[in-house]
């Protein structure tokens, strides 16, 4: 008789939320306990799920456009944070802000309009490491009162002109790896000429200290299935460092994509992970579905 083995399948102890995603979701259920429909600036949290479940719940997603049209609602400001131009918006709308930007982006954002003021004198420029289209660096720019600049990689850094003083930030949940090539670069080639540069290493602690967790969660695993919204930049940022691990990682991002999973025969152990935005509670049901497919 052949013994069916049955195939180990662990979550990472440090998958789930950060408290930053967390803290906004409470608050957000919270305020729906006692009303019956709350606007929100984008998406709450990059995940499917997690979305609709809230707006079952009454939680209603509306663009920056839509704010002139909606008078005197109650809005929230998600956890990646706002440009200054979203709250004069809100203000002449008469809306009732709730503002839940992760505290970790709002010193960012502080720190960014006090060095930006000191750029402004040196007649310098105010750099940041981050994808253009996200939230969060949307937001930042907005600090960075038009003397701003964004690059996502070296090769965009190299082709900025180095005639005047810099000061570069990071969005928080960009790679450090990146981040220090492109600090290098900048002071090789300012020092050369002279030229003032400062930098700030401004990502966020919380997905630094996940990246080496799951790096070694992943070596541990003979499959690894990380889960994600396919918009979260941390959640790609997360992924590529599993995949590196362990090249039989797979991106995950809704729970029905489990049952077309093909799992190859060698495999006896399976890890669960995700972003800082992922729910815990998804992970759980995604390992509940592997264990009815797997080991019946
Ligand atoms: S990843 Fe860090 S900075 Fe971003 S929301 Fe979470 S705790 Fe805040």
């Amino acid at each position: 008789m052949v013994e069916n083995k049955k195939i180990f399948i662990e979550i990472d102890p440090n998958a789930g939320f950060c408290f930053g995603v967390t803290n906004s979701i409470k608050k957000t259920e919270e305020l729906l306990k006692d009303k019956d429909e709350i606007y929100v600036i984008g998406e709450l949290v990059h995940n499917e799920e997690e979305l609709s479940r809230l707006m079952k719940l009454g939680m209603k997603k509306i663009s920056h456009n839509d704010i002139v049209s909606l008078k005197n609602k109650e809005i929230i400001i998600r956890a990646h944070g706002e440009p200054p131009s979203t709250y004069e918006k809100l203000k002449d709308s008469n809306a009732t802000i709730y503002d839940f930007t992760c505290p970790i982006v709002l010193l960012l954002q502080k720190k960014i309009s006090l060095v930006t003021d000191k750029m402004l004198q040196m007649n310098g420029q105010v750099v940041i490491y981050g994808l253009k289209n996200h939230p969060e660096v949307i937001g930042l720019m907005g600090h960075a009162n038009n003397i701003g600049v964004v690059v996502e990689n070296l090769e965009q850094a190299m082709q900025l002109p180095l005639d005047k003083p810099i000061a570069l930030f990071s969005q928080t949940t960009k790679d450090r790896e990146g981040f220090e090539e492109i600090k290098e670069y900048f002071e090789t080639q300012l020092s050369k000429r002279n030229i003032h540069f400062e930098s700030y290493a401004t990502m966020c602690k919380i997905v630094a200290k996940r990246a080496p967790a799951l790096q070694k969660f992943a070596k541990e695993h003979d499959f690894l299935i990380f889960v994600s919204g396919k918009d979260s930049s941390n959640g790609k940022y997360l992924y590529k460092i599993a995949k590196t691990a362990n090249p039989n990682t797979l991106f995950v991002s809704e729970l029905k994509e489990i049952d077309k999973i093909v799992i190859p025969s060698e495999i006896k152990s399976i890890g669960i992970s995700g972003a800082t935005s992922t729910p815990l509670s998804l992970i759980e049901l995604i390992k509940e579905r592997l264990e009815t497919r797997l080991n019946r």
